[in-house]
């Protein structure tokens, strides 16, 4: 595998980014919480084109981009206050979020800053209400052991979360911005990573050091991977937000097959003799094609009175529908940067069709006006003509770019594993201080203090949770992994259920659960504590954690009680196990005397059937054993 990876020169770096679990936010008081339902007020500001007070300059394109761009920002009064607005400045930096980095840092062997300084970093998608993400190196030059190789930490930093996207509607974006100011510590990898199995672990061992500090959030979203990719002959492409942990060596799998089908285009049009001024921006009006559509989208454009614009890839025939790594094609790149730079909702080219209703007859016309041959490839986008040109613009330029090989680019990872274009690639300088907040001194006396308290390392934390809790190596692997540790201790400590029944439910019960797509992390710690207190108390059965979590995920706000009463798992009482327990003989009395004391097993089986999750295992065992005993004899 990795030799695989080393011939074709893989390199690899990772910044994982954690919330911190503090008390508020970094520069304000505001709680660090997201809130669900309507917000409570809005507010639209325009993008601020990325002049850095630098003065460095984006390409032109992106500026006028910027220019048209509106935000709209949701927030409400909890988790909200004036500084994530942009309306007053920054408070000082949030003590308790220092600390909790300097923490992490001593723990890998990182050497902290005399002083920590925070800059502004520019952010180009309106993200920030301020266009720029506040950021500030804690320490640098650290090192984690990856199965004997020592992967170099570059830095640690301490950063303000951005705002969340929830939505796009042509010039106007949608932010949600209870994210914003959140503290989230970043720790930089240097690329030095060589195989996609080795990123994980990579991954998997910071994650481990962030969770034992023990002051790190839970949940989606709340851990973050940006993983930056090159090959030999390829490009250093950014992927954004891997959400897990298990999917960092999946993106980077797709990655390296990405830009290696890239070449392979690359390649293929060369062999076809294809050059950079074949490709030109000629887009044509075809609407009159589409006047009598089927093409529910296109019809709809029509509607609209929006026209239907097309333009002729000269040599590009069958290249589009080519898979580059497992559903990434040409023609989804196209269309990625379609999405971006024109706002439109997709792309037609003609590698799909037939499709979308699209008849042969009007494909023969679009193909007659854009003078298409058979190794030539048509888009085509129905929008307004502002929209559709750019879009149409975009895609002549990639298509360019896929002459040269991997254009760099910024891109976004998706929940499976895929990534998509998200936008280019920012300049370098984009730092610049923050004024508005003062620096913060780190003295040696306050780093030794932190030095003598670190809190235990994952692999004393491991031997802990074996001998402490008796869990097998296998399940306290599992729970150093997850996000419950804390949670498991909490609840072990209770010595209301057994620490194995606990550490299973915790990890591979919600596992499983999260396979069928059951939103786990909706359960809140207060839900399983009540759970493995009514379990404890006998008011329901460990066999039915399982269903318990998985209608506490569907029902919020709900009780352990209400699920058991809702599912039906309230305990059995020994009248009604004992009722069932006769009845289950009485129906079985040939086979009984059939089989005389083997009839026992399959007895059970029915009758565990019948009361799994409601009855003790051992009462049920007892129970028919005696009343076997009383009928045989
Ligand atoms: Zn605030």
């Amino acid at each position: 595998m990795s030799k695989k990876y080393s011939k074709i020169g893989l390199r690899a770096g990772l910044e994982i980014h954690q919330q911190l679990d503090t008390r508020e936010k970094l520069f304000c008081s505001c709680e660090p919480k997201l809130f669900k339902g309507e917000p409570e007020f809005t507010f639209i500001r325009r993008l601020r084109p990325t002049q850095s007070e630098l003065g460095q300059v984006d390409s032109a394109a992106l500026f006028e981009f910027q220019k048209e761009t509106r935000i709209l920002y949701e927030a409400n009064n909890e988790s909200v206050c004036l500084v994530e607005m942009d309306e007053e400045p920054p408070h000082d930096l949030n003590r308790e979020a220092v600390e909790i980095c300097l923490i992490a840092s001593l723990m890998i062997e990182a050497e902290p800053v005399d002083e920590i300084h925070v800059m502004r970093k520019t952010v180009i998608d309106g993200s920030n209400t301020t266009g720029f993400q506040r950021t500030c190196v804690v320490a640098l030059n650290g090192e984690i052991d990856i199965k004997g190789k020592k992967v170099p930490i570059q830095q640690v930093s301490l950063e303000e979360d951005a705002a969340r996207k929830t939505g796009k509607d042509g010039h106007l974006i949608r932010y949600r911005i209870d994210r914003l100011g959140i503290p989230l510590i970043e720790v930089t990898t240097a690329p030095v990573i060589y195989s996609p199995e080795e990123a994980e672990e990579t991954a998997f061992a910071i994650g481990r050091i962030l969770r034992a500090t023990r002051r790190v959030r839970r949940g989606l979203g709340t851990i973050r991977q940006d993983v930056n990719v090159s090959i030999r002959d390829g490009a250093l492409i950014e992927i954004k937000g891997v959400q897990e942990l298990e999917l960092v060596s999946k993106v980077i799998e797709n990655e390296v097959q990405r830009q290696l089908g890239l070449l392979e285009i690359r390649n293929e049009l060369k062999k076809r003799g294809v050059n950079k001024e074949d490709i030109t921006e000629d887009f044509v009006d075809v609407t009159h094609v589409f006047k009598k559509t089927k093409c529910k989208v296109i019809a709809k454009a029509l509607k609209q009175n929006k026209p239907v614009l097309a333009v002729r890839l000269s040599g590009f025939a069958g290249l589009l529908k080519k898979e580059l790594a497992s559903d990434m094609r040409l023609g989804s790149e196209l269309a990625g940067l379609a999405r971006f730079w024109g706002r439109v909702g997709g792309i037609f080219h003609s590698d799909e069709m037939p499709a979308y209703d699209i008849t042969g007859e009007e494909l023969n016309q679009l193909g007659l006006l854009l003078k298409k041959d058979s190794m030539d490839a048509v888009v085509f986008v129905a929008d307004t003509l502002e929209n559709a040109t750019d879009a149409l613009k975009a895609v002549t330029e990639r298509a360019r770019l896929a002459l040269e090989g991997v254009p760099e680019e910024t891109r976004a990872a998706n929940p499976d594993g895929t990534t998509k274009y998200m936008r280019p690639r920012p300049g370098a300088a984009r730092m610049y201080p923050e004024t508005d907040v003062p620096p913060i001194q780190v003295t040696k006396q306050y780093i030794n203090q932190l030095d003598n308290r670190l809190p235990e390392l994952p692999e004393q934390l491991m031997k802990r949770l074996m001998t402490a809790y008796k869990l097998n190596r296998k399940l306290a692997k599992q729970i150093l992994d997850s996000e419950y540790l804390e949670l498991f201790e909490c609840l072990a400590k209770e010595k209301k259920v057994s620490p194995t029944v606990i550490a299973v439910a915790l990890t591979e019960t919600l596992k499983a659960l999260k396979r069928d797509g059951i939103k786990v992390e909706a359960v809140t710690d207060e839900q399983f504590r009540e759970m493995f207190r009514l379990i404890g108390a006998g008011k329901t059965a460990k066999e039915s954690i399982p269903e318990v979590l998985s209608w506490l995920a569907s029902n919020e706000e709900a009780t352990v009680r209400d699920a058991l009463e809702g599912l039906g798992l309230s305990m059995m009482s020994r009248k009604e196990l004992e009722e069932l327990v006769d009845d289950v003989i009485e129906k079985n009395s040939e086979f009984i005397e059939l089989r005389g004391k083997g009839a026992f097993g399959p007895l059970m089986g029915i009758i565990m059937k019948k009361a799994r999750g409601r009855v003790k295992v051992q009462l049920v065992s007892g129970i028919l054993k005696k009343r076997l005993e009383d009928t045989i004899t």
